[in-house]
């Protein structure tokens, strides 16, 4: 035990073959903390990751094999992951997994699945507790590898590094509590309630948070007792495979996990086709999340159970400045929420709606605040805007700003200078008097690229906010309890936040995830994620014998236990 507070689960109980094993002693547990940010200011933090940078740098390039069963399997043909800050730097040569490794993949797992199913809940969330611990110790390299390949600033892959700690530690706690069965006997009857997993599940990850989106969804499934093959990004298949190492070494058995990097387009359908996945969990685009969802539920030859997809989805969201709003936090805030990670995160904002009476006078300071952004490489110190993750997203991005002014006045195009010959920069734009039904105010942009519209009152900002397909994230500025209470009511996102950024949940304390063609699932990092992994069953037993010769048991047992059944 350290200095920090420990509870005691007296019950961590083990499910086998159905039944509940009973408590098992001599486990303690800390309760859950999130894990704290690296204070760049302190100059120990930033030697430690210009050190980091520094060790990996001649790491680039090398060769990432499949895992599967335990082994190295390579392909004939790969793919190259770039760096989007240097876009002619290859940081990793990947192997483009195709049908037969997938099918080797699924075998493997499928074969490790009942021993895995079998084993102790409390064993499997200590494999997560032990992950973390290797997270912690590799935090600066692991942050390190996502600037190279994800063109991540530094504050931004530090944060993904302890997102990713968060997950290990917060869903092995959760399925300690999820391992206790619930009981409701009645003299001559007994009845337990519990969960057992669903078999080989299929992770499919973006890459805007390279290595928690993966690590979340990845450790759900596996401490709940699937099998998991873990199919990263191939922008980010490098980071998958550093996750990866970081399974290997705790040391998970061979076939609980596999590696399998290659072309969503070409590796995806075959895993989510195939007749022995039993569930999809998959965070990405509306589009191929739509039609993962649709593959999915057409049943294959010798597919024994009905496929559960996950899908976490886009977003178009939205915040609103009412026009009591304090404006220092409120344009601090869209800059942060709009322009972080270069506008690529699912919970970005890309619509602000400002109400009339202080329309003007904060476009101009949003404007400012803006143009004080520094656009550069992700591994500089100073970067606060990187580039965009890849060359099909620089092009559409792009593309949208030169569609966008047809459809609002561009009030702010930053420049990238030279920095465009050297990556995938765009800088920040804001169009003003953007319509609600634009284009560039209903689709995903997934760039830095914001549309502000004008709303004559709050009921008229939030039907604008409500009014498209998507409710992941949305937030307000206000300073009027009243219209707090309102909106909280009234805007329908799964997160919502008030005078603060709407990027940036934590795990356990903003769970994350929304609705309507935002996802199908509840909330990563939330008390109801781990049940999207497990089949509930119910076990029934009655107890009041039949038939049976009481001496004998009576002589065996003790005539203390046969006599209250035999009042019965
Ligand atoms: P994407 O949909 O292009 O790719 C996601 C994953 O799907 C990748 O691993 C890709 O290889 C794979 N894939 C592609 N085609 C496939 C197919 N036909 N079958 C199976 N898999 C396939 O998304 P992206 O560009 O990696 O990520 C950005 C998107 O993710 C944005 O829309 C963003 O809003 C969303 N996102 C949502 C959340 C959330 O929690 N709601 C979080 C992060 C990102």
């Amino acid at each position: 035990m350290n200095s920090r507070t420990h509870v005691t689960f007296d019950s961590t109980s083990a499910m086998h073959d159905g039944q509940y094993n009973g408590p098992r002693d001599g486990y303690t547990f800390s309760p859950y903390r999130v894990e704290p940010l690296t204070d760049f200011s302190r100059a120990e933090a930033r030697r430690a990751m210009d050190a980091a940078l520094a060790q990996v740098a001649p790491q680039l390039g090398r060769t990432y094999p499949a895992i599967i069963n335990g082994q190295a399997v390579s392909t004939a043909a790969t793919f190259d992951s770039l760096n989007p800050s240097h876009c002619k730097q290859v940081v990793g040569r990947c192997a483009r997994s195709g049908p037969e490794q997938a099918n080797e993949a699924v075998a493997a797992a499928k074969a490790a699945f009942p021993a895995w199913r079998d084993t102790e809940a409390t064993k499997r969330a200590e494999y997560l507790f032990r992950a973390a611990q290797v997270m912690r110790r590799r935090r600066f390299e692991l942050a390190a590898w996502q600037i190279y390949e994800c063109g991540k600033p530094r504050r931004e892959a530090d944060a993904d590094v302890a997102e990713s700690i968060d997950y290990c530690e917060f869903y092995g706690r959760e399925m300690l509590r999820l391992a206790q069965p619930r009981r409701r006997d009645v003299p001559g009857e007994e009845n337990v309630y519990f969960y057992e997993p669903r078999g080989v599940t299929v992770v499919i990850a973006p890459w805007n948070f390279p290595m928690a989106i993966l690590c979340g969804m990845t450790t759900a499934a596996l401490v709940t007792g699937n099998t998991v093959i873990m199919k990263p990004a191939e922008q980010s298949a490098v980071i998958g495979a550093k996750l990866m190492e970081v399974f290997e070494e705790i040391q998970l058995p061979p076939g609980v996990i596999a590696y399998l990097p290659g072309i969503g387009e070409e590796i995806g359908p075959v895993l989510v086709d195939h007749p022995d996945v039993a569930m999809i969990a998959f965070t990405g685009s509306r589009k191929v999340g739509l039609h993962i969802n649709r593959q999915a539920a057409e049943v294959q030859p010798g597919q024994e159970q009905i496929k559960r997809v996950l899908a976490e989805m886009g977003g178009k969201n939205a915040i609103i400045i009412d026009d009591d709003a304090d404006m220092d936090e409120a344009v601090h805030g869209v800059v942060a929420s709009a322009f972080g990670y270069a506008g690529q995160k699912c919970s970005a904002c890309s619509r602000v709606i400002v109400l009339e009476a202080l329309h003007d006078v904060f476009v101009a300071r949003l404007i400012e605040a803006t143009r004080s952004l520094k656009v550069a490489p992700a591994e500089d110190p100073g970067c606060t805007i990187g580039p965009v993750i890849d060359t099909e997203a620089y092009q559409r991005i792009l593309n949208t700003i030169e569609n966008g002014k047809n459809e609002g006045r561009l009030v702010y195009a930053g420049d990238a200078g030279a920095l465009k010959n050297e990556g995938y920069f765009i800088a920040p734009h804001i169009f003003d008097d953007v319509a609600p039904t634009a284009s560039i105010a209903q689709e995903e942009i997934f760039g830095p690229v914001l549309a502000v519209l004008r709303a004559r009152d709050l009921d008229h900002a939030l039907e604008i906010a409500n009014g498209t397909p998507y409710a992941l994230t949305g937030g307000l500025y206000s300073r009027s309890p009243e219209h707090i209470a309102h909106v909280k009511r009234a805007f329908r996102v799964g997160n919502l936040y008030i005078n603060r950024k709407i990027t940036g949940a934590i795990v356990d304390r903003q769970p994350f995830g929304g609705f309507k063609m935002s996802g199908i699932g509840s909330k990563a990092g939330g008390p109801d994620y781990l049940l999207q992994f497990v089949l509930p069953r119910t076990i029934t037993e009655n107890t009041l014998r039949r038939g049976f010769a009481p001496d004998v048991e009576a002589a065996e047992i003790g005539p203390e236990i046969i006599r209250p059944r035999a009042r019965l």
